[in-house]
């Protein structure tokens, strides 16, 4: 079912998205090479809850056949599309590209954003996966008004992306937040214009980008959750947390 929210539910995931945001932004400043992908997922963890709030990402178990997830970020380098776990021995690296992902709780409502950082210089091709991914999502928000639809917001992404010779990950999607921070509809990255669920004021979602410089195929790594793409390709995932109105989107996650 597709929740509504009132004006006060909107002013709750509104200082949700805000915290979620604030956390990306302390990412950017403490990314650098020789950081642990752990040192950074305890200093989000640290900060989350300083701000009487709720990691919602650690200990998430989307079904019983996974191990539940251990941290607090999804921290996923070069390679790796989404769902990296922060680890005490992988280092960050001059070059690499780190899609950092968080989710917090915040009096009950949910907030999601994800954003892919250089670490110090990055190559032409990685600088322009990330530019395309980042792009791919501000068209995506701005299809996402009411009385478009869910195919609006996918083609926004898809076109553009392929346009610029990217791949469009298939197997993972963006979706409804609130309460939960899964709530229907999903949200896919691609799909033809003016198909699929008419979009709604009152809707929240999340939209989320993955994008590749190589094929679109991804595979699980061994751990159960690190997504890596199968060609070897770079990835970048950019993502925010956006309330829909009658004629604009508005970003809950103004992450810089
Ligand atoms: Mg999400």
């Amino acid at each position: 079912m597709i929740k509504i929210k009132t004006q006060n539910e909107l002013n709750l995931m509104r200082a949700a998205g805000k915290l979620t945001a604030d956390v990306l932004d302390l990412m950017r400043e403490k990314i650098r090479p020789g950081i642990s992908t752990l040192e950074l997922d305890v200093i989000a963890e640290d900060f989350i809850r300083r701000n009487n709030a709720i990691p919602a990402f650690k200990n998430y178990r989307p079904s019983r056949e996974m191990t539940p997830f251990p941290a607090s970020i999804c921290a996923s380098i070069n390679d790796e599309v989404v769902h990296g776990i922060p680890d005490s021995n992988r280092f960050l690296q001059e070059g690499d590209i780190i899609s950092i992902d968080v989710g917090v709780v915040l009096n009950g409502y949910c907030g999601d954003a994800a954003c892919t950082y250089p670490v110090g210089e990055i190559n032409q091709e990685r600088r322009n996966l990330l530019d395309v991914t980042q792009k791919s999502l501000e068209l995506a928000i701005n299809a996402a008004v009411a009385k478009n639809t869910l195919g609006d917001i996918g083609f926004a992404v898809q076109n553009y992306a392929e346009k610029n010779h990217c791949g469009v990950v298939r197997d993972y999607t963006g979706h409804g937040i609130g309460k939960k921070m899964h709530e229907s509809p999903q949200v896919p990255n691609f799909g033809a214009a003016h198909s699929g669920m008419t979009l709604r004021a009152g809707m929240t979602i999340a939209i989320e980008p993955m994008i590749t410089s190589g094929k679109y195929d991804v595979k699980v790594a061994p751990n159960g959750w690190t997504v890596l793409t199968k060609d070897g390709s770079d990835a970048a995932h950019f993502e925010r947390t956006v309330a829909i109105y009658e004629d604009h989107a508005e970003v809950l996650t103004p992450w810089q």
